[in-house]
């Protein structure tokens, strides 16, 4: 399969400089291997997505010297294609629906269940009776959607954390607002713009298990992956605002130019050396996917 990649931003803030690492990274991934590189603007939180941000973004991506190919692709638009995915899957007999609110999954999942790693939903609501499940639709609260995965052990080769694998278990597809959930619009996305390398931040490494089980059985070609180290705030945690001038904007009001970011953000991952502003292109000619190795996850130096 084509490595063709894609950088897939929540719209609901200001990308920071990690994002922006990770953007350029999926870019380089991309366009050393000679592939395609696309924007899908992830903005299924409806309550939490802006077009502002999006223009803010995407404005963001250009000015640090990243291109993409075909039009930036918006996850509202796409609900037949969701919905299509779920009806395949629930023709195969893979869905359930759950009623299970927060506070008792929490309680369920605090017990141990087998294989299931903690925090793993237990199937309670794959168990009903005929009699419970009658009570639940009586009630008139909407279910969630879960896929029946039956705790199965997917494996796979990350390029920059080796081999990999996680339990599967009865994830969420839909809510019970009926918002699709990340992990399926994520899969048919990929699956249908044809991604063949994912490259994002490695707090998504745990997400892979389940997003291959997905894209096999909705009969999806499995990408390839490869997931970069996040810049953290120099406490450790993930970088935010209360870090200071993490942003482009931010950057520009002390005086540091899109060119200079770019170097910030090579410079850090072994890309560039100090003080020097090597163009896109200069980038893509040194990037080696198969040799890159950047450090963990930290802080970026010199902030
Ligand atoms: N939209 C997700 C985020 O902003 C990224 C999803 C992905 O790359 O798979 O964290």
């Amino acid at each position: 399969m084509r490595p063709d990649g894609r950088f897939a931003p929540s719209p609901t803030g200001v990308l920071h400089l990690g994002n922006l690492r990770t953007a350029l990274l999926a870019w380089l991934f991309a366009r050393a291997q000679g592939a395609r590189f696309l924007v899908r603007v992830e903005d299924l939180d409806r309550g939490r997505s802006r077009p502002e941000h999006e223009a803010r973004q995407l404005a963001d991506l250009a000015a640090i010297g990243l291109d993409w190919d075909g039009d930036v692709v918006r996850q509202s638009e796409r609900a037949g294609l969701y919905d299509d995915a779920l009806a395949r899957l629930e023709g195969a007999g893979l869905l359930y629906p759950c009623w299970c609110t927060r506070a008792e999954i929490r309680e369920a999942a605090g017990a141990p269940h087998g294989d299931l790693p903690e925090g793993a939903y237990p199937g309670t609501c794959l168990r009903l009776t005929g009699a419970e499940r009658a009570a639940r639709e009586a009630a008139g609260r909407p279910p969630a959607l879960r896929v029946r995965a039956g705790s199965e052990r997917v494996a796979f080769r990350d390029r920059l954390h080796g081999d990999q694998d996680g339990v599967v278990d009865d994830f969420v597809v839909r809510r019970n607002d009926g918002a699709i959930a990340y992990n399926l619009a994520v899969v048919v996305d990929d699956g249908a713009q044809g991604v063949g390398e994912v490259v994002r931040g490695d707090d998504l490494l745990s997400s892979t298990p389940r997003q291959l089980w997905l894209a096999r059985e909705l009969g999806l070609a499995q990408p390839a992956h490869a997931h970069v180290p996040l810049v953290l705030g120099e406490d450790g945690a993930r970088l935010a605002k209360r870090h200071g001038a993490v942003t482009l904007a931010d950057r520009a009001a002390l005086g540091e130019d899109p060119a200079a970011v770019r170097a910030r953000l090579a410079h850090s991952v072994g890309l560039a050396d100090e003080g020097e502003q090597p163009s896109p292109e200069e980038l893509v000619a040194r990037f080696d996917p198969s040799t890159f190795r950047p450090p963990g996850s930290g802080p970026l130096p010199g902030l």
